[in-house]
């Protein structure tokens, strides 16, 4: 037996919007991780299910281990076709916003996606949802956006609808936003749904290999120089630091999604408890902060670099070079030296 976590209030109002809809649309947030996609194809899977017409778009690629999964290419992506995407906004009579907490976090699709006329549903497990749709579920408590859209299914009455496909993409997004069941995933009730979605016919195993053991060589190679030559270490406050140019990441080959997974390498080095890896982007500097145990890393994003998260993985954005951001970090570590 699951734990009715969603309030029944909020199960009684998805129920009515879904009810009397037809072209639903579902958003998820800029650089969609496995828990964005998989929670959004899931949602997809499911609406079709009930017979209803309904479109996946997000802002931008997503990494090339997520395209395996079921319903992937059908995927819009705003960047390259924003005319689709804007009709779709457009035409849509709900929207269900996926796996982020405010809206500037769909980044260049903001503004359509505020401005579409249809009513909105926020299903998160971000801190701090804003105020953008009007029925918002949101438990931080629950590790992966993909679980609340399995719960939500199974409280609206409809597990026998949930299909092998559907429940395929819900297991990517619960096991990458646990780091493979190895961070933030002591709740015992993860377990069940899992064997649930097994009993389904996923094959678990083979889902873990997809995303976690099909490294392209390239990739391979930059997560080893990444570490080799490239991490510093800072023992007296037990964080390790990557700084990562275009230069370097081109001489890689870097595609969306090779630099996935390099941030948690450092956390297991005996006595790093804090890992920061900042990399230039196009226009600005992106950064991905992980930490074991209490360390707050969510706060460091948001106090020095505009961005949040949750506790353990965090990410935040700076508008000047490499450099100044690794030295506004370095002179803030000491702020936070209790909390190591
Ligand atoms: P990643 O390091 O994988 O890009 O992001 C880890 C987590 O940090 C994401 O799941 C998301 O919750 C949060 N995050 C990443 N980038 C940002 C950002 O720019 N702003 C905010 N508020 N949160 C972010
Ligand atoms: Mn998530």
């Amino acid at each position: 037996m699951i734990t009715k976590i969603i309030a029944e209030n909020l199960i009684k109002k998805v129920r009515e919007a879904i009810r009397a809809k037809n072209q639903i649309v579902i958003v998820s947030h800029v650089t969609p991780d496995g828990d964005a996609i998989g929670s959004s194809l899931a949602l997809w899977h499911y609406l079709h299910r009930l017979g209803k017409n309904a479109h996946v778009i997000v802002p931008n690629g997503f990494p090339a281990f997520l395209s395996w999964m079921p319903g992937a290419n059908e995927i819009v992506l705003y960047d390259r076709q924003r005319k689709k995407a804007e009709r779709l906004f457009e035409e849509a009579d709900l929207i269900f916003a996926l796996d982020f907490n405010e809206s500037n976090r769909v980044d260049k699709m903001e503004n359509a996606f505020l401005s579409a006329p249809a009513p909105k549903v926020l299903i998160d497990h971000h801190l701090h949802p804003g105020d953008f749709a009007q029925i918002v579920i949101s438990y931080p408590e629950i590790s992966s956006t993909s679980e609340m859209v399995f719960r939500l299914i199974c409280r609206l009455g409809h597990f026998d609808k949930v299909t092998l496909e559907c429940a395929q993409c819900v297991l990517t997004g619960m096991m990458t936003d646990t780091g493979g069941f190895s961070y933030n995933s002591n709740h015992p009730e993860i377990y069940t749904i899992v064997a649930e979605l097994i009993k389904l016919g996923v094959d678990k195993d083979e889902i873990y290999r997809r995303v976690f053991s099909t490294y392209s060589l390239d990739k391979l190679k930059l997560n080893a120089f990444s570490i080799y030559h490239k991490m510093k270490i800072f023992p007296e406050y037990k964080t390790a630091v990557i700084l990562l140019t275009v230069k370097e990441l081109e001489k890689f080959n870097y595609k969306p999604g090779d630099i996935e997974g390099i941030v948690n390498i450092p956390l297991s080095a005996d006595g790093v408890v804090f890992s920061v890896l900042m990399r230039e982007d196009t226009d600005k500097i992106k950064i991905s902060f992980r930490s074991l145990g209490t360390f707050p890393a969510n706060k460091v994003a948001s106090d020095l670099f505009n961005g949040g998260g949750h506790l353990n993985a965090a990410g935040g954005e700076s508008y000047t070079s490499l450099q100044a951001s690794f030295k506004k970090l370095k002179t803030a570590l000491p702020n936070y030296a209790e909390l190591f």
